[in-house]
């Protein structure tokens, strides 16, 4: 008799909680269990602006597929994944093809660049551990050319983040600890030094508890960061961006820009001819691809509405483990034909955003935190989103210890 065979796309937060449940759940005679992912390691994504600011060496931010998969059960390909053809059950991968009876979407997200131009030219984003690293570096040779140049050009030390969402203001938080560092080690005037935060909407981390927020800039601004609020950026061009408020056009020179305004589904969901929007396919409650009853879309690549206030849950590494864990129950169910599929209700803990390594804001349980006792919690948090892949070892490795 044939097994069927079960293909997960992507080793991060959803994917390796799907095949680490599925490993599980799944006999070897049942169904073949397959992992596809571009490289060998996974990434921790939450923790992508520390390497790029340069405050966590990035190989504390990965760990090896094959250490917490059972490779005895997994068949792990490393290979980057160029389509999916649904209707022929069959994935395109760049060095071959694969078939599947039933499929898990974990393909994470792309930046939403809105079209804006130069974006993709010019900006840096915070998106994989190569792209961390480019960035870390690419700021460290701006410190380190300053001093060397005769003509000192100020737009070297300029640093433009692009969005004051989680991801911007975390990324400034880990920043603004990192310039100190390297204008001591290249002997560069920390005056000389310019972080500009450009935020489109009228507030910073539009949506989140204001206090919080006020909380936040200040910290942020006591550190040295300028927020433009209430500005757009329209544009990014080789030395800088230019920003619009209220229609009247700025120039800002930056050699340096990184785009953190946002995200939309990976790309390849779009181009499988999956319904969605921006990039993100509204599955049902089972987590199933609308008509596609074969194939499961987890994390960035998914949208599930909050029924409470009618509007899409915001792209989560939280939702997208919890939904790795349901999609594994309901392929077991699928691959058994039988029990009851379940339906999945998102069981949001709260949200603690870092500003840097001892101190955060958050609101966890519908309770405010701020300070280095939100600090704390986030590492917790960190840790737990180990434990719950790799189980206690995978913690002692590449966990955060250091509180305060
Ligand atoms: P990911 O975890 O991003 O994994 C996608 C995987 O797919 C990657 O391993 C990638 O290599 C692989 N892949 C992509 N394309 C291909 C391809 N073509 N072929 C093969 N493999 C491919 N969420 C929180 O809940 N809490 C936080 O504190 C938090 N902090 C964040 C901080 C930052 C800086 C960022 C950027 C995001 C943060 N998020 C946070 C959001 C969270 O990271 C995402 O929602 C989460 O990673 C989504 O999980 P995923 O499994 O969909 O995708
Ligand atoms: P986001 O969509 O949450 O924030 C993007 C910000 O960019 C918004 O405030 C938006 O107004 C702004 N923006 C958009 N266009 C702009 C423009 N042209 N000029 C200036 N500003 C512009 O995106 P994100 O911060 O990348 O977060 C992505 C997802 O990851 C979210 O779901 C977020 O909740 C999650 N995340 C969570 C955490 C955490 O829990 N600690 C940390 C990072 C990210």
């Amino acid at each position: 008799l044939r097994k069927p065979k079960i293909v997960v796309l992507g080793a991060g937060y959803g994917g390796l909680m799907a095949v680490t449940r599925l490993q599980k759940m799944i006999g070897v005679n049942e169904a073949d269990l397959t992992l596809v992912n571009k490289n060998d390691y996974h990434y921790e994504t939450t923790w992508l602006h520390e390497a790029s600011a340069g405050t966590l060496h990035h190989d504390k931010a990965r760990y090896q597929v094959k250490d917490v998969i059972d490779n005895s059960r997994v068949k792990f390909v490393k290979e980057t994944v160029v389509s999916i053809k649904k209707d022929e059950k069959k994935i395109v991968l760049a060095n071959g093809e694969l078939e599947y009876d039933y499929l898990v979407i974990s393909l994470g997200s792309h930046p939403e660049t809105f079209g804006i131009k130069g974006l993709k030219e010019y900006a840096f984003g915070i998106t994989n551990i190569n792209a961390a690293r480019q960035l870390r570096e690419h700021i460290e040779y701006q410190f380190a050319t300053y001093n060397t140049e005769e003509v000192k050009r100020d737009q070297r030390l300029a640093i433009v983040v692009g969005g004051a969402g989680f991801t911007g203001i975390e990324f400034l938080g880990e920043l603004a600890n990192r310039v100190p560092e390297l204008c001591r080690e290249y002997d560069v005037d920390h005056k000389k030094v310019r972080i500009i935060c450009v935020e489109a909407a009228p507030t910073a981390l539009p949506g989140f508890d204001p206090e919080l927020v006020e909380y936040a800039v200040n910290h942020l601004e006591r550190k040295g960061v300028e927020f433009k609020i209430g500005t757009a950026i329209k544009e990014c061009v080789e030395d800088g961006i230019i920003v619009a408020k209220d229609d009247v056009m700025e120039e800002i020179k930056a050699d340096t820009v990184v785009w953190a305004a946002g995200v939309r589904g990976n790309s390849i969901v779009e181009e499988a001819g999956f319904e969605n929007m921006r990039g993100r396919v509204k599955v049902d409650s089972y987590l199933r691809a609308p008509n596609h009853e074969d194939v499961f879309i987890i994390g960035d690549c998914s949208l599930v509405i909050n029924e409470e206030i009618n509007r899409p849950y915001p792209p989560t590494a939280q939702i997208a483990m919890q939904q790795g864990i349901t999609a594994a129950k309901n392929i077991a169910v699928a691959v058994r034909d039988q029990g009851e599929m379940e339906e999945f209700k998102p069981d949001i803990k709260g949200t603690v955003a870092s500003l840097g390594e001892d101190d955060a804001v958050g609101m966890v349980f519908g309770k405010k935190v701020m300070g280095t006792k939100a600090s704390f919690m986030k590492k917790m948090i960190d840790n737990r989103a180990l434990l719950m892949v790799g189980g206690a070892g995978l913690v002692v490795k590449k966990g955060k210890f250091k509180f305060f």
